[in-house]
Formats: structure tokens, sequence, C-alpha cells
């Protein structure tokens, strides 16, 4: 039964089972409407309702202040690193523009040629436009990738790379004083937990803080695998995302947390491609999705609705909000550390201890196990065998992750923590 497992998988991740319940008769009959939500219009008033309450909610347990829009969308975190670059280029060319007009200082009325203008802003493009990556972990990776196969990887600049600081592998954050960021930026990128490599960045970097200037940094994070989890000073960030379903539901929606100031018009079309910068899908384009209220095309409700419930069970159990969960966050990562510290013989932590992840952590099993080196393959199934699940390591860089988001419970953290030590006395 769901109450003999806590599965530790990294994504999708456990749901509190009172939700799914609860979702699971809203999937047949939706509040005795006779049908279930998934039936139900996206156009509807229930959809609505449901959207709104959810964004609501949301805005509450985070604190997100009013001059940010909360959007739902689709296409997955994957689809974010493609969305952040579109949206940001735009906003870099509109500025970039509007900049340029205002040094030529033209008088009232007068126009400047449209093919000089042209040739500014591509002199302009090929010599400033950046985007700047903190390289910290396979999805940080990712997403840069991504960047250069849209934009050419002379727009790219990787900033930092954490593989340079730890003999070729991910594992601990560079030095701010040594990140190479550009002038201007369309965006600085980092990926606030990286799931694979169980990286966090233990809070905002000082470097990218606001000055509350013109120049302050666009600064964009994928919070995908911890949201939800602590506090953030959203006022920080240009634009947070996240998939939902690590820490706020089910898979199927992407949320994005975005400054309303950059949800202006984008440069027209026949611009950027007159520019030779690729012109993005309608689906990924935030200021379009902003002005439909998410529902520019059909959305899941359905994930809304389970993402809305989580939501609102959070704000029920925890009265500080977004303080109360991270305060058992810690404690759960605290607990599962610590078993692991105490047999530095059978356990070698993956990360540095100045980036570990408090939702993914990734170890190897090192001693050998009756001779021979199978000790990781034992050490899961004994896992298995509790009730203690979903530990595979990711496949690109093996050893055990345990997965530890908020619906773990401090039950099944201790748990782990204890079998964590019962199998490195055992096999003493
Ligand atoms: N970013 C992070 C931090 C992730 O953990 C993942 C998926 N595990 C992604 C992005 C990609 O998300 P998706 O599979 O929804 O595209």
């Amino acid at each position: 039964t769901r109450d003999q497992v806590t599965y530790f998988g990294a994504g999708p991740a456990l749901l509190p089972t009172s939700v799914l319940e609860t979702a699971a008769k809203s999937l047949v009959n939706y509040n005795d409407t006779g049908l279930g939500l998934a039936e139900h219009s996206h156009r509807s008033e229930i959809a609505t309702g449901i959207l709104n309450s959810a964004k609501e909610d949301l805005a509450k347990y985070l604190d997100v202040p009013d001059d940010y829009e909360i959007l739902f969308m689709q296409g997955g975190g994957s689809g974010e690193f493609s969305a952040t670059v579109y949206n940001l280029v735009n906003v870099w060319v509109a500025r970039r523009k509007e900049k340029l007009l205002k040094e030529l200082n033209l008088a009232e009325g007068e126009e400047f040629p449209e093919d000089e203008l042209l040739k500014e802003m591509q002199k302009a493009v090929d010599e400033e436009l950046k985007i700047d990556y903190l390289v910290t972990g396979s999805w940080s990776l990712k997403a840069s990738q991504e960047a250069s196969r849209l934009m050419g990887f002379e727009h790219v600049n990787v900033a930092a790379d954490a593989r340079q600081v730890n003999d070729g592998k991910f594992g601990k954050i560079p030095e701010e004083s040594t990140w190479k960021l550009s002038k201007n930026p369309a965006m600085v990128y980092y990926c606030d937990n990286e799931t694979v490599d169980g990286v966090e960045f233990p809070g905002f970097p000082k470097i990218l803080e606001p000055k509350g200037g013109d120049d302050d940094p666009i600064v964009v994070a994928d919070m995908s695998s911890n949201i939800l989890s602590r506090r953030i000073p959203v006022k920080n960030f240009s634009v947070i995302f996240f998939g939902a379903q690590k820490n706020l539901g089910s898979t199927g929606v992407t949320v994005v947390i975005i400054k309303k100031s950059l949800l202006a018009a984008p440069p027209a079309p026949a611009l950027l491609r007159k520019l030779g910068l690729s012109v993005g899908p309608i689906v990924l384009d935030y200021g379009t999705i902003a002005k439909n209220n998410s529902l520019y095309n059909t959305l899941s409700i359905f994930d809304v609705y389970i993402a809305g419930q989580v939501l609102k069970k959070l704000l029920e159990t925890f009265p500080d909000k977004v303080d109360g969960q991270q305060k058992i966050a810690d404690k759960k990562a605290k607990l599962i550390y610590a078993a692991l510290e105490k047999y530095p013989d059978s356990y070698k932590i993956v990360p540095d201890k100045s980036a570990r992840s408090r939702m993914n952590i990734c170890f190897r099993v090192t001693h050998l196990a009756s001779g021979i080196d199978d000790s990781e393959r034992t050490f899961l199934k004994g896992a298995t065998d509790q009730g203690l699940t979903g530990l595979k390591g990711h496949r690109s860089v093996g050893g055990i992750r345990a997965s530890n988001y908020n619906s773990i419970s401090l039950k099944g953290a201790e748990q782990l923590a204890k079998y964590i030590e019962k199998y490195a006395q055992g096999s003493k």
C-alpha cells in the first residue's frame, strides 16, 4: 500500500495522499457537476476559478510582490530553457532599440531612416548581445546548450563552469568573484538546485543583487526542484520558473513568475528576422500567455487543480507559510546528511559541503560489500525491502540519490537515516 512506501524519486515525485484522493474523485465527478474535471472546458468559470485561486495561493505562500505575474505554461522545464531565451532576447532587442533612438536625439517628428536603424541595431546585436549562464550542473548545462542552439554560440557566455573548480565534475559553485559576467546581458541564468548533481545555491548570489538602477541584472532562475521549500527574495529575480512535478503537483504544467515590466510588447517579428534572430513560438511567448491569463490555448486544468490543492494544504499546515516548510526541509536534509557523515568509510557525499542540496542528496556507497563491488546494488535492494524506494541515482552519474522533496514526511526521512546507519554497521 502507499503507507508502506516512501518514494525518494527525483520527479515525478510523491504527492500527498489526501490531495490524490480528492483529485481522483474530481477526475470522475467534479463537485457534483456530473462531469470530471479533465472534461470541463478550460474556458468555463470553474476553470478560471481554479486557476485564479492557485495563483493567489502561490503568491501568498511565497510572498510574490504585486508587480509580478504568475503564468501557467506547458512544455516543462525544458520548454522554459527555450522560452527564457526567446523572451529575454526580445526584451534586450526592444530596450536596445529604444536606447539607440534616445542616443540619436531626434527632433520631434523626425524619423531615422529604416535602413540606418537596421545597420546600427545589427552592429549592436553582433557586438553586444550576450546571454550569461552559470553552469553548475546538468540542467543549467542543458539550458546553455539550448541557448547556443537557438541563438548561436557567439551570443552565449558561460560566465562560470563549476567543473573547472572541481576536477572536471559538478559538485561545487565557483566563487562569485571569478564569474565572468557580460556587460548588460539579456539575462544571467542559473539553476537554483541541480537535481542530478545535488548542488544547490546556498542563497541568492550577492553579485547579482539589484541596486535599483537601470543596469540591474536580469536574473533568471530554474527552481524546478526546490521551489516551495525555502524563502526566496522574489524581487531580486526577473523570471523564476519551475515544472510542477517535484514540489508542486503533477507533471503537465510549468509555472513562471515574471516581473510585469518584462511583459511589454516584443519587437516586430520582421525586425528580429532581419537581425538574424529567431522568432519564438507563440505558445512560449510570456506576453501572450499573460494577456490571456494562461489560457491562450487549452491548459490542463486538472493539473492546475492538483497544484492548487497542494498549495492549500501547505497554507493550512504552515501558518508561517514557506518559512514553516523550510524548517522541516532543512531538518530532514540534516538528518540524512548526518547519518552519511557518521560513516565516512561507507559513504561519500558527492557535492562539496558548501553547495549540498537539501532536496537531492547524492552519495556513493564506497565499501565493498561481501568482497565484491556490488555495494550500491545491495544498498538499494535493502532499502527497497523496507519500502524506501526510488533511491537510484540519475543514469548519467550513477550512485544513490535521495530526493527529499516536501512530500517526504519527517518519518520517511528518519527511516532513511536509520537505514543508512544500519547498512553501514551491518556490512562492516
Ligand atoms: N530543470 C530541473 C532543475 C530539472 O530537475 C528538470 C527535470 N528533472 C528540468 C529542468 C527539465 O524538466 P522537464 O522534464 O519538465 O522538461
